[in-house]
């Protein structure tokens, strides 16, 4: 079983991917290269961020402790390194179900449901909704949590039934936006509308933050 998993980031509360107050995991790399995605910093698959699975799910058990509505997993294309998804999905499995926390799995993949099906069934038994499919920028929606139209939100167990019918087909007129501040980095979480990411730049721009890389121009 693997016992690490490359991470690009962790965040808690994740208010923008899901509903409530979540964990977000962003795995690192993504061998899909959609045109116009967002998160190309997440695209190589390097070996400097690798972390420790007991260090993740130890951080996640002491944020949790202020309430935990759900995770979500993110990336990158987290199916890129099966071992591990699955790895982390068992450990959240025994985590939920020994202090009985009431809190879903949320996952997004690039990857076609229909390949996901019929090559990845052990780790959607584990998941309560999935959001796949590739993202196309030339298909924009209103869907919340979508980041093109051809991707569907389904859910997957009792409790992702439960908690996401009312958001099916929910159409939001501005998706919620979150922005993070560490000490090196600024992101945002969450589907960019349209101009999101400009606004962002110019804010930090004005308030005399010098950017680097930005992760949705390659
Ligand atoms: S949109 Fe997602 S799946 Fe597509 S290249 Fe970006 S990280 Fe990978």
């Amino acid at each position: 079983m693997a016992r690490t998993v490359r991470l690009n980031k962790a965040h808690y509360p994740v208010t923008t991917l899901g509903p409530g107050r979540r964990i977000g995991l962003w795995l690192q790399g993504c061998p899909l290269a959609c045109p116009g995605c967002v998160s190309q910093d997440t695209w190589a698959g390097s070996d400097d961020q690798v972390l420790p699975l007991p260090l993740l799910l130890a951080w996640c058990q002491e944020v949790a402790l202020t309430g935990l509505d759900g995770v979500t997993i993110s990336g990158g294309e987290p199916f890129a390194q099966p071992e591990a998804l699955l790895a982390l999905l068992e450990a959240l499995r025994d985590w939920r179900e020994v202090t009985g926390l009431n809190f879903d799995v949320l996952c997004y993949s690039g990857l076609p449901w229909r390949r996901l099906q019929q090559e990845f069934a052990p780790i959607l038994a584990l998941l309560d909704a999935i959001i796949p499919e590739p993202f196309q920028a030339q298909r924009p929606t209103r869907l919340i949590w979508r980041g093109s139209a051809n991707q569907p939100l389904i859910p997957l167990s009792p409790l992702g039934q439960e908690r996401y019918a009312p958001y099916l087909a929910l159409d939001v007129e501005r998706r919620p936006f979150q922005v993070v501040v560490d000490h090196e980095r600024v992101w945002g979480i969450g589907i960019p509308g349209p101009g999101d990411l400009a606004r962002l730049e110019q804010r930090c721009i004005e308030r005399g933050l010098e950017l680097g890389g930005l992760s949705w121009r390659g």
